[in-house]
C-alpha cells in the first residue's frame, strides 16, 4: 500500500496569499486535507509578502480545521535562534533544537495559548527548519502533544515516546515503495507554474492522498525497530546525496 500525506508550511497572516488561494480551492474541491504548518506569531521577514486581517485568519484556519484538515503547531516566531540542526540534521538553524528545555517549554505554551485562544485543538507538532531535539520533544509530550510530522521512514512509528508519521518528499515521485509518504510544499516563494504543477499532481494522485485523522484511525501505529533504523539511514544519505549534486551541478534544489 502507497499512500501520501500532503504538508504546507510557514501558514501566517503575511503569507503569499496569491499562491495560496488557488490551490486552497483545488483541496476543497478535491476534498484532500491537508497538515497544515501554522505560524502562530510569525516574526519572519521571509513571510512577510501579503496581508490579511488576523481575525479573518484565525477564522479561516478555524474553517479548515471544521474541514478535517490537520493544523499542526509551526514554532511560535519562526526565526532562528541556535545553529542546531538537532534529532534530523536536516539544515543548520533553529527555533528551538539546542535550547534548554524551559526555553522550550515556555515557546510551546505560549505558541499554544495563541490557538486556544482562538478555538483551534492541536495534537500535531512542525518543527521549522526541521530542527528539534529530545527536549523539544520532552516540552511537547508536557503539553500533550503527541505527533510530530518528520523523520525518515517509510511509515509511521513511535519513538523516543512520540508518534512520528515520517516526512520524506518534496514532491511527488511515481516510484516509491509501499509506505506512507508525506510530501512538504513551502508555498510562498513558489512561482505560479510551480502552483499549477502541485495542482496538476494533486489531481492526479488524489486517490492514494489520505488524511492524519484517516491514517490514525486506520493504522496501528508499532514502536521503531530495526529495518525503521536502517531506512532513516540510507534515506538520510539519500537526500545528502541529491543535495550535493544540486549544488555540484548547480540545479534549483
Ligand atoms: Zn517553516
Amino acid at each position: 500500500m502507497k499512500k501520501y500525506i500532503i504538508r504546507f508550511d510557514d501558514i501566517c497572516p503575511t503569507m503569499n496569499w496569491d499562491n495560496w488561494e488557488d490551490l486552497e480551492k483545488e483541496l476543497i474541491k478535491l476534498n484532500i486535507k491537508p497538515i497544515i504548518g501554522v505560524i502562530p506569531d510569525n516574526k519572519d521577514k521571509k513571510l512577510m509578502i501579503g496581508s490579511i486581517d488576523e481575525k479573518k485568519f484565525w477564522e479561516r484556519i478555524r474553517h479548515f480545521d471544521q474541514l478535517g484538515w490537520t493544523i499542526a503547531l509551526h514554532g511560535l516566531h519562526h526565526t532562528y535562534e541556535t545553529q542546531d540542526s538537532g534529532l534530523l540534521k536536516l539544515n543548520n538553524r533553529s527555533e528551538f533544537a539546542g535550547l534548554p528545555y524551559d526555553i522550550q517549554s515556555n515557546k510551546i505554551r505560549k505558541a499554544l495559548d495563541i490557538f486556544t485562544r482562538n478555538q483551534i485543538n492541536i495534537k500535531i507538532w512542525m518543527a521549522p527548519a526541521h530542527s528539534f531535539d529530545e527536549n523539544t520533544i520532552l516540552a511537547l509530550r508536557e503539553n500533550n502533544i503527541n505527533i510530530i510530522t518528520d523523520g525518515f521512514y517509510s511509515r509511521p512509528v513511535i519513538h523516543l515516546g512520540i508518534t512520528w508519521i515520517p516526512q520524506q518528499l518534496w514532491n511527488f515521485k511515481r516510484h516509491l515503495f509501499p509506505g506512507i509518504w508525506t510530501i512538504c510544499f513551502h508555498h510562498n516563494n513558489l512561482s505560479t507554474k510551480d502552483i499549477y504543477k502541485i495542482i496538476e499532481n494533486l489531481n492526479n494522485y488524489k486517490k492514494r492522498i489520505i488524511s492524519v485523522d484517516d491514517l490514525l484511525k486506520n493504522h496501528t501505529i508499532q514502536r521503531i525497530n530495526f529495518l525503521d533504523i536502517c531506512f532513516n539511514f540510507l534515506w538520510r544519505k539519500k537526500i545528502h546525496i541529491n543535495s550535493n549534486l544540486h549544488k555540484y551541478i548547480g540545479l534549483k534544489k
